[in-house]
């Protein structure tokens, strides 16, 4: 991946630093963004003292401006993204009858519009370049569901419709966009799981085991590499089989 330009959404924690990092192993140069000033300059102590290349940046996926700003500090850069990871994405649960305005628009705004804005600014220099990998985190709860996601579930089968519609927009150019679905993987977003919650959830995976953040940066840099080239508009799912698809 030497000569790439790769931006990862939320490489502070989890699974974006987990895809931050093993794109940057693989040679291209990543921005990394966290939602702090602090936890971007993290993100690019992380990548140097590791003796890889990139960068840290702030991003504010529910904040127009700031995705804004961030496009305009790319550009002036010369950092446009090859490949883009929006990865970044957040959860306010409760059950529907429960569920306040905030907590629907918060979700959607960060995971849905978010994504929206800041593919559409990466798109430009995509399509004058003529090549571009777009990859969207989707979840198994797309196909699912679950109880008190309503909100969190809509964003990521909404991604799936997004991505798929722009795959047949970009295809022509060279572009492919597909999903990543990961089941249930260790990190924040599943750390308050109780020990008999994750039992059960064991119970249901073939495999035997919630997923590592490295089981889905596997499958971002397959997509992102070369023998991803002809798969567009594609959900690939990581779940250890818990969901076949
Ligand atoms: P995580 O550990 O909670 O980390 C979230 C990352 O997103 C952090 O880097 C965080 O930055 C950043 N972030 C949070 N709010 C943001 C905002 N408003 N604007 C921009 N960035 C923001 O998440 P994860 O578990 O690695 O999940 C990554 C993606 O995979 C998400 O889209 C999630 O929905 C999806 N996914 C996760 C699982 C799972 O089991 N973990 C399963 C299926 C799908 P700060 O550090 O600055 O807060």
């Amino acid at each position: 991946m030497q000569g790439e330009n790769a931006l990862v959404t939320g490489a502070s924690r989890g699974i974006g630093r987990a895809v931050a990092l093993a794109l940057a192993e693989n040679g291209a140069y990543v921005t990394g963004t966290a939602t702090t000033q602090e936890g971007a300059q993290q993100v690019g102590t992380l990548l140097s003292e590791s003796g890889l290349q990139g960068s840290g940046e702030i991003l504010q996926l529910q904040d127009p401006a700031s995705i804004d700003a961030l496009l305009a500090r790319l550009g002036e850069q010369d950092r446009m993204p090859t490949i883009l990871v929006n990865n970044a994405g957040i959860t306010r649960d409760n059950l529907l009858l429960r569920m306040k305005d905030e907590e629907w628009d918060d979700v959607l705004n960060t995971n849905l519009r978010g994504v929206f804005q800041l593919t559409r600014g990466c798109l430009r220099s995509m399509l004058k370049a003529r090549r571009g990998r777009i990859i969207n985190l989707s979840s198994v709860v797309a196909y699912i569901g679950n109880p008190g996601q309503a909100n969190y579930a809509s964003t990521k089968a909404g991604l799936v419709g997004f991505t798929r519609a722009l795959a047949q927009e970009v295809g022509a150019r060279g572009i492919t966009a597909n999903c990543i679905a990961p089941g249930f993987i260790e990190t924040d977003m599943t750390r308050e799981l109780s020990d008999e919650q994750r039992e059960v959830l064991r119970q249901r995976i073939p495999l035997q085991r919630l997923g590592m953040a490295e089981d889905v940066a596997a499958a971002v840099l397959y997509l992102a590499g070369e023998g991803g080239v002809y798969v567009t508009g594609e959900t690939l799912h990581v779940n250890g089989g818990m969901f076949m698809g």
